[in-house]
């Protein structure tokens, strides 16, 4: 044989080899995936006669701003199918035009849709404005604190992104995006993350991006550590920019060989999702929405490992009830109450440590001992590794005052 052909016999067995585990991998996958089915048919979420829930995505962008390839339609379709009763659009600014007014804003098919600016200052700290505005491009060149008081004159929100790298931790942040997909996808091997979709991204595209996921435990302290001081929210975002994978050959409009798209808008509105919580006599609209995210009236829940619908965490004493994110004030009668739509882990932290630890429960009440900045995640031990580590739903806080 020659020598050229033994060296190609030789790469192509290698490569068949470093596909095992992958294969291995997908057998998993769909194996968990059958098992969240099962779990889930045992659901049972609380019936809220006080409060109305809506599900939706934070952190989304499309093309009209620029690091995207996702379009208008793919974005609505997307929305629809999955049922998102909102997506607050976070546009890159222009310096020509509004991006936030250009971009989806009102109701879609199902969907309502705010378009907010993801923007930047002269001290390079990046966030979010809800609702944007066609302030968001000359931003960049006033500090933090101007941009902040101009944000909170119009009534509006500035929530920070990817914490990661934010700079002004003493400014008045309404909230922060504590978890990021585009930013916890990034933190595992590329290699690998396009292997494993691969083999299991053809069947289980959220699953398998879901199980990349990790905790942000840095981003989780830095939160606890402000929540301590006075009240702000945290939030997941989606990050959606519909442009993370791999083609050969062809562009981005067309003629690809082989193109893997792990972050089509389809996949990531499944995977991530808040859910707002809204007095029953509220609709959901513009306002509402943006002011249950100012108010940290809503929970994260990470669907792809089953539906987090119904989950409550709320405090209670006699007929007053305290939703999450908002105050209590500390008596002997007060409870807080956490609800799961299915038997979880429950983890309550206060003031940033872990307080209490409830395992294989559905519903559990617990007395505050105290004043304190009290929240919860909830984790499926019974999926593994990904189902111990990485939470399922992270409310949050009550402040026990
Ligand atoms: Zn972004």
């Amino acid at each position: 044989m020659k020598r050229s052909r033994k060296i190609l016999l030789a790469l192509l067995s290698i490569l068949a080899v470093v596909q095992i585990p992958f294969i291995y991998r997908r057998y998993v996958i769909g194996k968990r995936f059958e098992q969240i089915a099962a779990i889930q048919s045992g659901r049972n979420p609380a019936i809220d006669a006080n409060f109305a829930e809506y599900k939706g995505n934070i952190h989304v962008h499309t093309s009209l701003g620029g690091h995207s390839t996702g379009g208008f339609d793919e974005l609505i379709a997307a929305a629809n199918s999955n049922g998102l009763d909102f997506v607050v659009m976070t546009e890159h600014y222009s310096e020509n035009y509004d991006t936030a007014a250009l971009t989806l804003n009102g109701v879609f098919g199902k969907t309502l849709f705010v378009g907010g600016n993801e923007i930047d200052t002269a001290d390079s700290d990046r966030f979010f404005m809800l609702p944007g505005g066609k302030d968001a491009a000359g931003f960049r060149f006033e500090h933090t604190d101007n941009v902040l008081s101009k944000i909170h004159s119009g009534k509006g929100l500035a929530v920070i992104a990817y914490p990661e790298k934010f700079k002004s931790w003493g400014s008045g942040f309404d909230g922060i995006e504590v978890f990021n997909l585009k930013t916890m996808a990034k933190s595992s091997n590329p290699v690998t993350l396009v292997l494993d979709a691969l083999w299991s991204g053809y069947s289980y595209p959220d699953l398998m991006f879901a199980d990349h996921l990790r905790r942000p435990d840095t981003n989780l302290k830095q939160f606890d550590e402000i929540a301590r001081t006075r009240r702000i929210s945290m939030f997941g975002g989606t990050d959606g920019h519909s442009n993370i994978g791999l083609h050969v050959f062809g562009t981005d409009t067309g003629g690809k060989l082989l193109n893997i798209k792990i972050d089509p808008y389809e996949t990531t509105f499944r995977i991530v999702r808040m859910h707002i919580l809204l007095p029953k006599d509220e609709p959901l609209t513009r306002e509402s929405l943006i002011g249950a995210i100012g108010k940290g009236n809503y929970f994260t829940g990470f669907d792809a490992f089953g539906d987090t619908t119904g989950f409550r965490f709320v405090g209670t004493a006699g007929s007053e009830i305290v939703q999450q994110g908002g105050e209590a004030s500390y008596s002997d009668g007060l409870l807080l109450k956490i609800s799961s739509p299915v038997a979880v882990r429950m983890v309550i932290f206060k003031n940033g440590e872990k307080w209490s630890e409830q395992a294989d429960v559905a519903d559990h009440a617990i007395k505050p001992d105290g004043a304190g900045v009290y929240r919860v995640e909830l984790y499926q031990d019974a999926l593994g590794e990904t189902g111990s580590k990485m939470p399922w739903i992270v409310s949050n806080p009550i402040y026990v005052r």
